[in-house]
């Protein structure tokens, strides 16, 4: 398959947007990067069998390859570029229209494990919900995958409340304040989140992304009226906020420490330079 994020990360059964070519000699054999089990790390794979052929589908103009439009069902096989032992499997269903692929089958399955740093910090509990939220969105079941991140996000946002302090200088310190205990006093998980969204240090902002307000908009969906699909997404969007802010509060929190410091003695002297 010429997409590396599809078998990387795609979940089972969910169709996925590709142009498939006419005929299944002109699909790409690409190389992918996923976890080895011998090797135990991340590895390169790359594809060691050939798009499979059949006396039925054999097409008079292209020899041995057939036409992908007969041809519904296709398999992968990968081999771990270093060990040469360790193998991945895919089963491909090819969209009737050609216009999307969907994966049926993948051995061994999409990772359900917990990231290292949030590993640490979340109850039994919420290790639970993480592992059950992965497996539905896994097998694409978007509104189950919501409804178990969202779990943690208001098991942990407090905790994150509090840590939020620790990114600022004194003088982001006193700005916010005020809000940030509002938020403390505030039930509401998305309105709690709604009210520091924008108060975010820099630090805490990678590129243009801000975790934050990501996680406001993907809580703030109706998930009675939102269709599996549109779950399924800000499923994503959680989960990738919840590893990213605890990436950082939680493996940054020293680090930061030094930077804020740092910082404040900086404006201090500029302050008196210029006053
Ligand atoms: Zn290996």
């Amino acid at each position: 398959m010429p997409n590396i994020k599809f078998l990387e990360e795609h979940p089972l059964y969910t169709q996925f947007p590709f142009e498939v070519p006419e005929y299944i000699h002109q699909l790409e054999k690409v190389n992918i990067n996923m976890h080895c089990s011998k090797c135990d790390n991340i590895r390169t794979f790359n594809m060691t069998n050939d798009y499979r052929d059949s006396e039925e589908h054999v097409h008079p103009d292209v020899g041995n390859s057939y036409a992908t439009k007969k041809n519904k069902y296709i398999t992968l096989d990968y081999l771990c570029a270093a060990c040469k032992v360790f193998m991945r499997f895919f089963i491909i269903k090819i969209g009737e229209d050609l216009t999307y692929i969907q994966k049926i089958g993948q051995y061994p399955p999409l990772d359900i494990s917990i990231p290292k740093e949030l590993k640490k910090i979340i109850d039994e509990e919420y290790k639970d919900y993480y592992k059950k939220g992965k497996n539905s969105e896994n097998f694409g079941h978007g509104i189950g995958a919501y409804v178990y991140y969202r779990r943690i996000i208001e098991g942990i946002i407090n905790e994150f409340i509090e840590k939020i302090p620790y990114f600022m200088t004194n003088e982001e310190k006193e700005k916010y304040k005020e809000p940030l205990d509002r938020a403390k006093k505030e039930k509401n998980t998305t309105t709690k989140i709604e009210i520091i969204k924008d108060l975010v240090p820099p630090i805490l902002i990678q590129g243009r992304f801000n975790p934050l307000k990501a996680l406001h908009e993907a809580l703030s969906i109706g998930i009675h009226v939102e269709s599996d699909l549109s779950c399924l997404e800000n499923a994503k969007i959680i989960r990738n906020s919840l590893e990213f802010i605890v990436e950082i509060i939680f493996r940054d929190v020293e680090k930061s420490k030094e930077y804020i410091e740092s910082m404040d003695k900086i404006k201090k002297r500029l302050k008196e330079k210029y006053k």
